[in-house]
C-alpha cells in the first residue's frame, strides 16, 4: 500500500509552487468517500443501468461496493459524469487530488483557458508530472483538475475482490452509520454540478 500522507505532501508542494508563481490553485478534494463516488456514478444512469452495475459487482464478489451504489438511492441529473465505480477511483485510496484553478476568486472551468499568458491547467499537469504524478489533463476523457499518484487505474493494480475488501475495511463503519442515518460527512462536498462543463470525474 502506498503512503497517502506522502502523496498529500507532494500535492501541497505542487500547489505552493504554483501559488508562488502567482497562480491561485486550491486543493478541493483529495479523499472521496465511496458513497459519494456512488452518488456520482448514479447520476445520469437509468434504473436498469444501475441494477446491471449492482449485479455485475455482486457477481464479482464485490458486495460492499454493490451496497454502496444501492444505498445512496436515485440521484438527480441526466448527464453521466463518471464511468468509475466506487472503490475504483484513486480518490477512495487517497491517491488522487482535484485541484481547481481560480481567477479573481472564480473557478476557471475551461481546461484550455489562458490567463495572463499562462495555460493554467497545462501548467498544473506539467508540475504534477515533474513530481512523478499522473495528470488527467492529457486523458481522452479529460480531467484537467485531477492528479494521481500512479500511472494507471485501480484495476491495473488490484483484483476486484481486493478493492472490495480494502474499501470495506476502510469505510464499512461509515456505510453503517449512513444506513442508520447518523452521519454523512462526505456529502458536504458535492462538486459535480460545477465540474460538469470541465470534466469527466475520475
Ligand atoms: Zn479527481
Amino acid at each position: 500500500m502506498e503512503n497517502p500522507k506522502e502523496f498529500k505532501k507532494q500535492i501541497e508542494k505542487i500547489i505552493s509552487e504554483l501559488n508562488t508563481q502567482g497562480l491561485d490553485f486550491r486543493l478541493i478534494e483529495l479523499e472521496r468517500h465511496p458513497l459519494k463516488q456512488a452518488k456520482y456514478y448514479r447520476k445520469g444512469r437509468s434504473t436498469v443501468e444501475i441494477a446491471n452495475a449492482i449485479n455485475s459487482l455482486k457477481a464479482k464478489g464485490c458486495n460492499f461496493l454493490a451496497q454502496c451504489i444501492e444505498s445512496v438511492g436515485p440521484q438527480t441529473g441526466n448527464k453521466k459524469i463518471t464511468w468509475v465505480y466506487p472503490g475504483f477511483s484513486w480518490h477512495q485510496w487517497e491517491e488522487a487530488a482535484d485541484i481547481w484553478w481560480f481567477h479573481n476568486d472564480k473557478f476557471v472551468t475551461d481546461a484550455e483557458a489562458i490567463i495572463g499568458g499562462i495555460k493554467g491547467y497545462e501548467l498544473l499537469a506539467k508540475t504534477g508530472i515533474k513530481y512523478n504524478l499522473t495528470s488527467g489533463y492529457y486523458w481522452k476523457t479529460q480531467d484537467a483538475v485531477h492528479l494521481q499518484n500512479r500511472k494507471h487505474g485501480v484495476k491495473s493494480y488490484f483484483e476486484d475482490q481486493e478493492v472490495d475488501f480494502y474499501m470495506e475495511q476502510k469505510y464499512s463503519n461509515d456505510l453503517n452509520n449512513y444506513l442508520n442515518n447518523k452521519k454523512d460527512w462526505w456529502t458536504e462536498l458535492d462538486h459535480s454540478e460545477e465540474l460538469l462543463n470541465l470534466n469527466c470525474i475520475h
